[in-house]
């Protein structure tokens, strides 16, 4: 959304929109400012031990303040407490505890230089990961050592249980044991200077449903304790002390997002059944357990598609079959009636786990990532099938694989699965014979070959964040040539619709589950397409249900049939920007309040 011409641009901040609403309040400045080492110098061999112990009572010190936090974690943040296991793991991690102290030893010099050396060096590794993910982890292992560095300089540690009223958060960063302390009923919006899509502050901000807007840079130098701001978290625009006519604009857009959430979220558990009575599944995209219990708040028909790579990624070991086995099993008994579509792993490409080697490769996302990867550590693949196959026997289970290129792929893949079922049929052990296996249609080989891929698959699911990225040569995470991802090119959308003739010629259900499903632009055009289900971010699943309920398939089809007419891009885009909103109903809503997606 544009800020309209009235407001003061001096008043405004500018960052990145994490979770949607709208708070106005009072704002709490929480002092999270790194604890400066002052004192850097050499000590007397004589005092070494002591030096070492010192900083090891820092560290039991810290272990004791997040053991405390963690029992008494909030119940809504119950399924974030791994995140204060990872830190408990951080602070004994060799990198950095072992590290400080044989930098004591070796270079002589006090515990507080040696931890901030410790520091430094691991912050320039994680700056050389390709992951993003992994790489904003640095600032979990930054937020622990503050801890502990606190804890040598003898810091005494800010309450945030003691917050009395309600205000928004103005914060440096937050880290999760900052989050759990709050009175979550106390806070009406978060807003920091770190942070980015991935970060903490945005996963629980949105896990709450609490307007934030994080990467601002310098929120924290701009606004005092007791200014009244506004947080947008649909635009990411943040207001310091606004005029009257700021705030009662800003009120009208808190009260018209208001209203509308509600109506959707109240109308989010009917079926999408278009107005001509065709009827797609809506479901949701997770990546962790925790997610869960959004998806079915949000009236989501099922989960079309479990990323399982979380449970590798987060961790220094691989899981265990067991663990594996439990988490799956929860997902699939909580959704049950509804289906919970597993994805086998997805390594490589942008997504690493430490416990796993990885060659340097010039084109990762061209390289040994999914199934690839899978078919050649077949030891790794057959756990998290045993664990897939155990869990169907609890829930409406479907297993697909990332990446299939062709034929010989899918049949190596399937060949790996009857191994396993006879495996489990040896042992005894339980699971769905029916379970439905499908494919990822991610690769443009695979669209191509769409005929002969589904003769021997029972659903196809389009992956058009990769789709888009191979068929039109734009790597999906460079900066340089994001302007050039379309996913309304015409040649995606070419590919797409062949995809889906294709699947229904052989009588399987054919879904999308990248983003373009959970776009509402998009959504005319996907229905028109005649795609049976669409999977998405949890939140967007009212919205686009509801959109869906607005529209007829026809007016889909006709519609999709005057943009296969457009012979580039900026012709799709001119097209659909000039006809979108007037011409579909729903739309309407997004140029109220703030597109969504
Ligand atoms: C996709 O490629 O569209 C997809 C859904 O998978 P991911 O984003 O995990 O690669
Ligand atoms: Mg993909």
């Amino acid at each position: 959304m544009k800020v309209p011409e009235f407001i003061d641009r001096s008043s405004l901040l500018k960052g990145v929109a994490a979770s949607p609403g709208i708070a106005i309040g009072k704002a709490y400045l929480v002092d999270r400012s790194k604890v400066r080492v002052l004192y850097q110098y050499l000590i007397n061999e004589s005092f070494i031990e002591e030096e070492v112990s010192r900083f090891e009572q820092a560290v039991a010190r810290t272990e004791a303040q997040i053991e405390a936090i963690k029992s008494d974690i909030p119940a809504e943040l119950g399924d974030y407490a791994y995140i204060l296991d990872t830190h408990l793991r951080m602070l004994r991690d060799r990198m950095l505890y072992q590290d400080t102290i044989d930098r004591i030893r070796a270079e002589k010099i006090n515990a507080e230089w040696a931890l901030k050396k410790s520091v430094d060096h691991a912050q320039d590794l994680f700056s050389r990961i390709r992951d993003e993910y992994i790489r904003s982890r640095i600032m979990d292992v930054e937020n622990v050592m503050d801890r502990v560095m606190r804890n040598l300089v003898g810091h005494v540690p800010e309450n945030l249980a003691e917050i009395k009223e309600r205000v928004i958060i103005v914060a440096h960063d937050l880290s999760a044991a900052d989050t759990t302390q709050m009175r979550l009923d106390r806070v009406m919006g978060f807003i920091t200077d770190m942070g980015g899509k991935t970060s903490h502050t945005t996963i629980i901000a949105q896990a709450l449903e609490i307007p934030a807007v994080v990467g601002l840079k310098d929120c924290t130098q701009r606004i005092r304790t007791g200014d009244r701001i506004i947080v947008d978290g649909t635009s990411g625009d943040v207001l310091i002390n606004p005029d009257d006519k700021t705030l009662e604009f800003y009120h009208g857009r808190q009260r018209s997002y208001e209203s509308y959430q509600a109506e959707i979220v109240r109308c989010s558990h009917l079926p999408a059944v278009t107005l001509d009575d065709h009827r797609l599944e809506v479901k949701a995209n997770i990546e962790m357990f925790g997610e869960v219990a959004a998806v079915v708040d949000h009236g989501g028909d099922g989960i079309g598609l479990y990323r399982t790579e979380f449970l590798y990624v987060s961790r220094l070991t691989l899981p265990t079959e067991e663990e594996l086995f439990e988490d799956y099993r929860d997902v699939a008994q909580i959704m049950a009636p509804r289906p919970v579509t597993i994805r086998t792993l997805d390594l490589g490409g942008d997504k690493f786990a430490s416990a796993v080697h990885w060659a340097e490769e010039m084109n990762p996302a061209l390289g040994l990532r999914a199934i690839r990867f899978c078919l050649q550590e077949q030891g790794i693949f057959e756990t998290q099938l045993r664990a897939i196959l155990r869990a169907s026997a609890f829930g409406n289970v479907k297993m697909m694989f990332p990446m299939i290129s062709g034929l010989e792929e899918l049949f190596q893949a399937k060949e790996i699965v009857e191994r396993v079922r006879r495996k489990l049929d040896r042992e005894g052990l339980d699971y769905d014979p029916d379970m439905d296996v499908g494919i990822m249609i991610e690769v443009p080989s695979a669209a191509i070959m769409a005929d002969v891929l589904a003769q021997e698959v029972d659903f196809f699911s389009i992956g058009t964040n990769d789709l888009i990225q191979y068929a039109l040569a734009i790597d999906r995470v460079n900066e340089r040539v994001a302007h050039m991802y379309e996913p309304l090119h015409p040649a995606v959308l070419r590919m797409l619709i062949a995809v889906v003739r294709a699947g229904h010629a052989a009588g399987i259900r054919v879904g999308m589950c990248g983003e373009m499903a959970g776009d509402p632009i998009c959504t005319p055009i996907l229905v028109g397409m005649g795609l049976d289900e669409l999977s998405m971010p949890s939140t967007n699943v009212p919205h686009i249900k509801r959109l869906i309920r607005m529209l007829t398939r026809a007016d889909g089809e006709a519609y999709l049939e005057q943009i296969l007419k457009c012979r580039t891009v900026v012709e799709v885009n001119d097209f659909v920007k000039a006809t979108a909103t007037t011409r579909f109903a729903g739309l309407q809503d997004d140029a109220r309040i703030g597109s969504q997606a």
